[in-house]
């Protein structure tokens, strides 16, 4: 069993330096003894960031406690900040059916994400302006229905019905849903503080200030009545748009440039409530896995590629277990590697510094996978600056592409396969999006096998047909 996670063997004409590379990668191959002691780990963590004892998991309460049941109606605005973009879109809604769309997107520029917070929401309300101005609805005074929480995939949801404090069908504002994504500590659906920023993002004064009223206090500053009346992550996002086209989804993840995970808890199980909430059942619990390990529980898997990697990050010594799966990383890993087996003279350059991106990485495994080269050396060549690069050096980095990607895929099914088993439902569907999972050509495969391996008492069909819809959801997700 514990075999079956290893990665394909790296086979070269010359075997003993095949050999020499594989002692090299030793660290960052991990077997499925070591997963399960993962596994045990985070679920521990879990338990206790619910139980709100110490813990790297911070396990945050999203007050979304039911998720969309197809009779959604009305015309919503939906923001969704988290990548280099900010994105604006106008949905409206007619029994569960998105009958109008309409998007933009800002580019975030360097300076705005590493500026003042102040600046930053001031750019986001800017947007806002003139996305409305361009709609011509700048002065318009909405009657609309209910409010919505916008996914990464354009989904949305009606959560007004949960909270009858709402005044249903009497706002006369437009409502927002605004996805933000990082770390929140949510005090209810509409208000939560940032704790700290993730990814490319590093903001001064921003820190335990609620960002929606932040969002909404610009707003004003420029006229415009709108409200937000859903202030969400992207993996709660994710959930609710996976929720909106499988029955069964009960777990959201993102793998994308950064890496979380959200499940539907017991709320009998969530400590942590700053509302009334007798009569919710089940709670969407946003994990924050990213952070999984900060406190050193997982410093067992730790390489010195990723102490590497952590060092040179934005934002070091925070997000551990994102460093290992996140987009934003994988290339890093790899540039980091390639040079330590140049250096080890089993490599014959060393790459440029931040030349190798995750897409290279993606590129590698798809051409390993076809038993191609001729693309991988081509960019080897370039990000090396050296021409004499041969293609058995390029099955080499293709292998190292292979182990890298192997290991975020295997931490990743270790988080899905403990909520899987957790939630103990006769069928959990998983949503799944983000850039790594769209674009990495094997990532789902390996998962699929993975999670399998991980959550054995979960019959096969049980299993196949929560990735089913990881790989619907995969075929839908237009982006
Ligand atoms: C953030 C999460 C987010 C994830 C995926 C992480 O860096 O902390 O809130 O869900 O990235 O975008
Ligand atoms: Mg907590």
């Amino acid at each position: 069993w514990s075999q079956q996670f290893l990665p394909t063997p790296l086979h070269l004409e010359d075997s003993v330096r095949a050999q020499k590379v594989e002692a090299r990668l030793k660290d960052l191959v991990l077997c499925g003894e070591v997963l399960r002691r993962v596994a045990e780990v985070f679920e521990q963590e879990l338990e206790r960031g619910l139980s709100e004892q110490p813990s790297s998991l911070q396990m945050e309460n999203t007050y979304v406690p039911e998720l969309p049941d197809g009779t959604e109606e009305g015309v919503f605005l939906a923001l969704d900040l988290g990548g280099t973009n900010f994105r604006v879109l106008l949905l409206e809604l007619a029994a569960g059916q998105l009958v109008r769309q309409q998007v933009k997107h800002y580019h975030i520029s360097n300076a705005l994400r590493l500026g003042t917070g102040e600046e930053l929401f001031n750019f986001l309300a800017d947007c806002v302006l003139d996305f409305v101005k361009q709609l011509g609805m700048e002065d318009q005074a909405f009657s609309l229905g209910e409010c919505c929480v916008l996914g990464p995939g354009n989904f949305y949801c009606d959560t007004s019905r949960m909270y009858t404090s709402f005044p249903q069908n009497k706002c006369r504002a437009l409502c927002a849903g605004f996805t933000f994504s990082f770390p929140m500590k949510q005090h209810s659906i509409s208000s939560g503080e940032l704790i700290t920023w993730t990814k490319s993002f590093k903001c001064s004064g921003l820190e335990g200030v609620d960002v929606a009223a932040l969002l909404e206090r610009c707003l004003r500053a420029r006229n415009l009545q709108i409200t937000v009346r859903v202030l969400l992550n992207d993996t709660t996002g994710t959930l609710i748009a996976g929720a909106h086209m499988h029955k069964n989804v009960g777990i959201g993840v993102i793998l994308g440039t950064g890496s979380n995970g959200c499940y539907m808890e017991r709320a009998s199980r969530v400590q942590h409530w700053e509302a009334a909430h007798e009569r919710v059942q089940d709670v969407c619990v946003d994990i924050e896995w990213g952070a999984f390990g900060d406190n050193g529980c997982l410093d067992f898997i730790k390489t010195d590629f990723d102490r590497e990697v952590d060092a040179a990050s934005l934002l070091a010594t925070s997000f551990t277990f994102e460093k290992y799966i996140g987009g934003k990383y994988l290339g890093s890993i790899l540039s980091c590697v390639l040079s330590a087996l140049a250096r080890a003279g089993l490599f014959p350059a060393e790459p440029a510094p931040d030349a190798l991106q995750t897409a290279h990485l993606s590129l590698f495994e798809e051409e390993n996978c076809a038993g191609e080269v001729s693309r991988s050396l081509e960019v080897l060549r370039e990000v090396c600056a050296c021409a004499a690069l041969s293609a058995e050096d390029a099955r080499v980095a293709q292998h190292v592409a292979h182990v890298i990607s192997n290991r975020a895929a295997q931490l990743v099914s270790v988080c899905i396969s403990t909520l899987v088993r957790r939630m103990a439902r006769p069928h959990v569907a998983v949503a799944v999006d983000g850039s790594v999972f769209k674009h990495h050509p094997r990532i789902a495969t390996l998962m699929r096998t993975y999670i399998a391996l991980l959550a054995p008492h979960h019959s096969n069909t049980r299993v196949r047909s929560a990735l089913y819809s990881i790989l619907a959801l995969r075929a839908s997700c237009a982006e």
